[in-house]
């Protein structure tokens, strides 16, 4: 491959182009009239405006990219996350267009698109699988029977469902009817497709998950898990690797079920085996991303593997490089989403101009984002700004980074989960790794980031007094006050920096 699309935006296009680059190949980026200057724009070599600034009318535009591709010489497509990353249509039309897709077959991702098809293709190796329906529910009565044999709380999900959308947990019997239609609507508005099938609710579960990569001559292996338990609306907001909770044995066990899965769906390329793990350690199938993951960075940090251009070698035809048995965790990694949204309020999302924008950077941090300072942050798409990973030696050591990493980062202009992750970082349940996905809703109420604050208030103001006391030291007796104010104004400027 000579010269690769990136068929997205933002920080993941960005990302993708950086490994693309450092391996010698061209970068086109595309973009909508919304993202004209962004940084992925600027950093590419070529750049080709899509559209208007609606997903539909720009990044979405499959037959426009290939087009593009196509007059432009490219041979490669990377689609990053979301937007047509999953689209089996889209990935034929580029093959029969003669571009290579990097990425799985269609054929994978249509069985690991529907989380029934998943089921039943994975059920031939034995894998674990929450208990529940294995096809979808035409039969309410027959479905009300599955349910109370299961015993409520159940989950009714939709097959097609994804980024947590269209799931309803359902508390007794009598309730089943209704919620079931209402699933069946939600299903068919937000993903074309009526299907929905019963789950047992695992009652607090960790969502641990495995990085698979295959090659297209039957190698594959895992890079590994990342625990993802610390949610908001069934989706990740912090990731670590390795997950607390591991054991050389449940490591093994996990993986080789992850493996087995991706071999299943005859998959090649990156992807990612999601878990759900009870309070007994015991684990289930959930459903298979076809893609790169938004987290991926943290399990690049303790394995030092490259997840894109290994994602592109595979592409290109090569074999995979190394063996399971050279792939041991190093250190610890640790991820925060920094999302545009509101965590006093719902996490609701939240727009407007990056006023201050200023990352922190030191020895195994590591921010991906998309935005520079001035930049307005749009409407019209995911609302992440960035990730920002740590990697230390120990789970303790990046604790400790990533809350440095936190105080550093300077945002201001819109709401954000930066002081939401510091205060999960404090958490002794989160710093015991007593955690399941109902962390947030247990613990986190808005008043917690109040006292947050005051509590990063004390500290900043002790540092600031020690480096004051330890600068003047020799002067100490004669200490003036100017000095003391210049003491309280940088006090001041950390206090408003998010
Ligand atoms: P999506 O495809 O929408 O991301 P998933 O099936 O991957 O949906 O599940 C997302 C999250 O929803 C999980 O990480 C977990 O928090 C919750 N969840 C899903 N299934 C169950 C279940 N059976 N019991 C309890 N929680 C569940």
């Amino acid at each position: 491959m000579k010269k690769i699309l990136v068929a997205n935006r933002g920080e993941i296009a960005l990302r993708i182009m950086r490994s693309v680059k450092e391996m010698g190949i061209q970068t086109v980026a595309i973009y909508s009239e919304a993202d004209r200057h962004s940084p992925h724009v600027i950093y590419a070599d070529e750049a080709v405006c899509m559209g208007p600034p609606p997903s539909k009318a720009s990044y979405l535009l499959g037959d426009k990219i290939i087009k593009t591709c196509l007059k432009l010489g490219v041979d490669g497509i990377h689609p990053g996350f979301g937007f047509l990353s999953e689209n089996a249509e889209f990935t034929r039309k580029v093959t029969e267009a003669g571009i290579i897709f990097i990425g799985p077959s269609p054929e994978s991702m249509e069985v690991m698109g529907s989380k029934l098809a998943a089921k039943a293709a994975v059920a031939k190796y034995d894998t674990p699988m929450v208990p529940g329906t294995a096809k979808a529910i035409d039969d309410i009565g027959e479905a009300i029977e599955v349910a109370k044999g299961i015993g409520f709380p159940i989950l009714i999900k939709a097959s097609a469902g994804g980024g947590g959308k269209g799931m309803r947990i359902v508390e007794k019997a009598e309730d089943f009817e209704e919620q079931m239609q209402l699933a069946v609507n939600e299903a068919v508005s937000a993903f074309g497709d009526g299907a929905v099938f019963i789950e047992k609710y695992i009652a607090s579960p960790r969502h641990i998950e495995i990085q698979i990569l295959a090659d297209q001559h039957g190698n594959i292996l895992h890079l590994l898990e990342r625990e993802c338990s610390i949610q908001r609306r069934h989706q990740k907001v912090i990731e670590e690797a390795p997950a607390v909770i591991m054991t050389e044995k449940l490591r093994e066990s996990m993986g080789q079920a992850a493996i087995n899965v991706a071999r299943s769906c005859n998959y090649h390329g990156a992807g990612t085996v999601e878990f759900l793990m009870d309070e007994n350690q015991k684990y289930y199938f959930l459903e298979m991303n076809t893609r790169l993951q938004v987290e991926h960075p943290i399990t690049e940090m303790i394995t030092g593997i490259d997840i894109v251009k290994e994602q592109i070698k595979v592409a290109r035809g090569e074999k995979l490089s190394f063996t399971q048995a050279d792939i041991k965790p190093n250190g610890h990694s640790i991820e925060l989403r920094i999302y545009a949204e509101d965590p006093q309020n719902n996490f609701l999302p939240d727009i407007g101009n990056l006023q201050t924008y200023r990352p922190p950077i030191g020895n195994g941090i590591r921010v991906d984002d998309g935005f520079r300072e001035g930049m307005d942050i749009p409407i019209y798409y995911d609302p992440m700004i960035a990730k920002l990973a740590v990697h230390a030696d120990t789970r303790e050591a990046a604790l400790q980074k990533m809350k440095q990493a936190i105080r550093d980062y300077k945002i201001v202009g819109v709401k954000n989960t930066l002081d939401f992750g510091h205060w999960v970082m404090n958490h002794p349940a989160f710093i015991a790794g007593d955690i399941d996905t109902h962390f947030i809703k247990k613990y986190f109420t808005p008043e917690c980031l109040d006292k947050e604050l005051e509590e990063e208030e004390a500290f900043v103001a002790a540092t600031l007094a020690v480096q004051f006391l330890e600068k003047n030291k020799v002067k100490f007796d004669n200490a003036t006050s100017s000095s003391s104010d210049s003491v309280s104004s940088t006090w001041h400027k950390n206090r408003v920096r998010r």
